[in-house]
């Protein structure tokens, strides 16, 4: 049997893939240290991905909460005025 592609294993780890190349993939895997660690290294990458995304989002996050801290400051001596 040939090799996973890296779509292929995009798509095993997504759970896209169809369930017949899943059960022929998995099987595959079971069988081909290779690609195993390919798997491993795309879960690795999504990992690292998911992680970075996470850190861009608290960023945005941190930065709303700035300009928000940054209104309530100012409203609150426009209204006392
Ligand atoms: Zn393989």
């Amino acid at each position: 049997m040939k090799h996973a592609t890296d779509i292929e294993l995009e798509q095993y780890l997504d759970e896209t893939l169809n369930p017949l190349r899943k059960f022929t993939l998995s099987r595959h895997l079971n069988a081909c240290d290779d690609c195993q660690k390919r798997l491993k290294e795309a879960e690795a990458m999504r990992a690292k991905l998911k992680h970075l995304s996470v850190g861009l989002a608290r960023l945005r996050q941190a930065d709303d909460e700035v300009s928000h801290s940054r209104v309530s400051r100012i409203q609150p001596s426009n209204t006392s005025l």
